[in-house]
């Protein structure tokens, strides 16, 4: 009996024991524990809108009690997300436990638009404006990653025709975040030419002026030809083309003769088979000029002249469509109301001073269509010349305001 009781006592003071070293173990453990994260309690990212973003990997380490110094790794819970093609503020809790003791770290995304919109200009209606015409916007688009087509709410600014220069639009639009896209348009402003005056060759005794024209060169003939208006000091007007001794247009221009454009290759299937390659030749040759003279010509004869009709076969009304783009392009093109018939009429020298000092006779401006591949037509302009200054005629280059002669044209 007394030994019951003994061991009663006992295994309650065992009992009694191993509960306080449970609550002891329990204490040292809790004791100052604590979890640790691989990302500090509190961060933020700032992620542009539509970028790459993936949440990052957090680990969790349970710290601080007498069985864990080192850190024991321990599993973290995410909860949230962020969307990077919606605008906001995303907040992500990174979570863990262990051994009583729990925490957490806050991770936010801030998901920001810093990118300006994109404004994109039309390609300008013409090349130019002149002094007091308007301005006719050629058209903008202006777009945002975020906010999509702000084309409505671009503005633009105004500019003043009213006086020759150039001209700056300026073009402003601002998305949502207030990111601010500017674009700049430049317009030339030039001064009006004056009007392009047609002759209408009002009849005159003598003291008219004459425009000697010559097309194709140069060629084998053209220094002779120089050589003879030096001697006369005659100025003429020489329409060149892509072959040739180009330095030959260097000499025109050089002895105060104009060099105007006639044509690179003088194929007319070529030349004439639309706007766009007629332009390709005429710059072509203008390129030539520039090359040889250091300017560009305003000056432009047609191959064939501007009431040619073989044009007809390659391109319907191309003549009328060139016609009128040259004037707005700011080039002037001559026919001529003389013809000294060396195109096809004749082949010899006398003939083609007949018919010029004949179709010079009375007029008071002459433009006179010669070639200078033709040795004929150059052995007869010595003589034109001496019977033009003997006649009271002057002899002047054509230039961008000297009257001119359109023939009718028939395409
Ligand atoms: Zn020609």
């Amino acid at each position: 009996m007394q030994n019951k009781k003994l061991y009663l006592i006992l295994g309650v003071c065992i009992a009694a024991a191993l509960v306080m070293i449970a609550a002891v173990l329990i204490i040292l453990r809790a004791n100052d524990a604590r979890i640790e994260f691989s990302i500090p309690e509190y961060s933020v990212e700032t992620v542009e809108f539509g970028g790459e973003w993936t949440a990052p990997e957090v680990k969790a380490y349970l710290k601080g009690n007498i069985f864990n110094k080192s850190g024991k790794e321990i599993e973290v819970t995410r909860e949230g997300d962020a969307n990077t093609s919606e605008l906001g503020e995303y907040r992500i809790v990174y979570s863990a436990s262990a051994d009583l003791v729990s925490g957490s770290a806050e991770y936010v995304v801030k998901v920001v638009d810093t990118t300006p919109p994109v404004i994109t200009l039309a390609a300008a209606k013409s090349e130019f404006l002149y002094v007091g015409d308007t301005y006719a916007e050629a058209g903008f688009t202006a777009t945002d990653a975020v906010d999509g087509d702000l084309t409505g709410s671009v503005t633009a600014t105004d500019i003043d025709t009213s006086t020759p220069g150039q001209k700056e639009i300026t073009y402003t639009v601002t998305d949502q975040s207030g990111n601010v896209c500017t674009a700049t348009r430049t317009v030339v402003v030039r001064e009006k030419p004056a009007p392009t005056q047609v002759i209408d060759s009002p009849p005159s005794t003598g003291g008219g002026v004459i425009y000697l024209t010559f097309d194709d060169g140069p060629s084998a003939y053209t220094a002779t030809l120089l050589d003879i208006l030096k001697k006369y000091n005659v100025k003429a007007t020489f329409f060149v083309t892509g072959s040739g001794d180009r330095s030959l247009i260097a000499r025109e221009a050089a002895e105060g003769h104009s060099v105007g454009i006639h044509t690179l290759t003088h194929e007319y299937s070529k030349i004439y088979a639309s706007v766009d390659a007629y332009f390709a030749d005429l710059n072509a040759v203008n390129e030539i000029i520039k090359e040889q003279t250091g300017e560009y010509s305003k000056l432009v004869r047609f191959p064939g002249g501007s009431s040619n009709t073989v044009s007809k076969k390659y391109c319907k009304g191309i003549m009328t469509q060139l016609a009128a783009e040259l004037e707005a392009k700011g080039y002037k093109y001559f026919d001529w109301n003389v013809s000294s018939g060396d195109a096809g009429g004749t082949t010899v020298s006398d003939t083609v001073y007949t018919n010029v000092i004949n179709g010079v006779r009375g007029k008071a401006y002459s433009i006179v269509l010669q070639h200078d591949i033709k040795n004929f037509s150059v052995n007869a302009v010595e003589r034109i010349i001496v019977w033009g200054l003997n006649n009271g005629y002057t002899f002047a280059p054509l230039t961008p305001d000297s009257p001119t002669v359109h023939q009718h044209i028939n395409n």
